[in-house]
């Protein structure tokens, strides 16, 4: 295996299975070459991995006067994984396979304030019957990915801080779904996982800021390829950062001009509705995109303003962490134009040029999907590395 010294323990099937799937190695041969394994040693693995339905073997054309050598492929199909992304006022529930492709999904429409144990009991049901929809059985489910709409302590899949959601500080969430699906659980904020989602849809791109502006509005960030959580994962959170000419508007947090409550959803729904006539009504995110398709000329210049206030915050981070792309996602990238054009203006006064020369700043490739699909792809990188796979494979 590459970066393998002489002394290093022979390579395990869990090892053996990363080159298959990262498409280092195809055959038993290159395995062989890779690991400096014997044939039979390379062999006894590979059997492990095709009949635990991680691979699986197929023809590969034939060899100039050779017979055809069998080559290995990542199974997708060898398993699930379950995906829930909570949100303040809905939750998505999907099952994937171990790509990362939606199986099966719904929506749980139901707010968060009803407290993790309600809304997780509720969502088990609900992915009770998505596996029966997507015709897998539970044997097969490898994991459980979780987001949740705060800061999260990863290591032990506690709530930590989630100010948008009473009732859900310091709850320990994994054992509310392993009381019915005993597997592993990763937890993580919900724009963390958006981040590894649209990471994983932009192959190219190893720097990305994921801004995420919903009912409230927060960021995640990819450095080097690598989702970077922070100390005490906090990173990311923008939303109680006070932007410069607010009109003074007092936060939860004790702050005044929070980004929260100037340039968010929830912000924005509360603007707009004081100005609205009888003819105009809004009530939630939705009806603000909607005004802004229709060209509703408030609604367009109080996003656009919004725009500028998330744009002022950004143009630090962009400053200080160089991304190559800005991806927008959440309920208010539907409107999108004034929402970017008032980001961009910000971010191009106060940014150094050398940062933003070739900034991308566009909406993200899996609006509406990024959230479980990231839940899938936080529990793949655990369930799927190598020494999961051996663990799993020794039990
Ligand atoms: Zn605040």
């Amino acid at each position: 295996m590459r970066g393998r010294t002489p002394t290093s323990a022979p390579a395990t099937a869990g090892e053996i299975f990363r080159l298959v799937r990262d498409g280092v190695a195809g055959t038993r041969t290159e395995i062989g070459r890779e690991t400096g394994l014997s044939r039979t040693a390379v062999a006894a693995r590979v059997d492990r991995l095709l009949a635990d339905g991680l691979v699986t073997e197929v023809l590969g054309a034939a060899a100039t006067g050779g017979r055809p050598a069998a080559r290995l492929q990542f199974h997708a199909g060898g398993g699930t994984v379950l995906a829930l992304s909570v949100g303040v006022s809905r939750s998505k529930a999907a099952v994937c396979d171990l790509a990362g492709e939606i199986l099966a999904e719904d929506v749980l429409d139901q707010p968060a304030s009803v407290g993790p144990h309600q809304l997780l009991g509720d969502a088990v049901a609900m992915l009770e019957k998505l596996l029966l929809d997507a015709r897998v059985d539970d044997a097969g489910i490898r994991g459980i990915g979780l987001s949740i709409p705060g800061t999260v302590d990863g290591t032990h899949g506690w709530s930590v801080g989630v100010p948008s959601l009473p009732g859900w500080e310091r709850v320990e969430l994994p054992p509310l779904l392993t009381s019915r699906f005993d597997v592993p659980v990763r937890v993580d904020n919900d724009v963390n996982v958006m981040a590894l989602a649209e990471h994983a849809a932009h192959p190219d791109v190893d720097d990305l800021l994921m801004v995420k502006i919903g009912s409230g509005v927060g960021a995640g960030l990819v450095s080097g390829g690598v989702l970077q959580r922070g100390a005490w994962g906090a990173a990311g959170e923008i939303g109680h950062i006070p932007v410069h000419d607010g009109p003074g508007i007092g936060c939860g947090c004790g702050n005044v001009d929070c980004l929260e409550v100037v340039a968010s959803g929830r912000a924005l729904v509360r603007d707009l509705s004081a100005l609205a006539g009888p003819e105009r009504e809004v009530h939630d995110i939705h009806d603000v995109v909607a005004l802004v398709k229709q060209g509703d000329p408030d609604a367009v210049r109080l996003v656009r303003i919004a725009g500028r206030r998330l744009g002022e915050v950004l143009a630090a981070a962009v400053n200080l962490v160089n991304p190559a792309l800005v991806a927008i996602g959440g309920d208010l990238v539907g409107a999108f134009d004034p929402l970017v054009a008032g980001v961009r203006e910000a971010i191009y006064r106060r940014s150094m040029a050398t940062a933003t020369q070739n900034l991308r700043i566009e909406p993200g490739l899996l609006t509406g999907r990024s959230g479980v699909i990231g839940c899938a792809i936080l529990v793949l990188d655990e369930v799927l590395a190598p020494a999961s796979i051996d663990r799993a494979l020794s039990t």
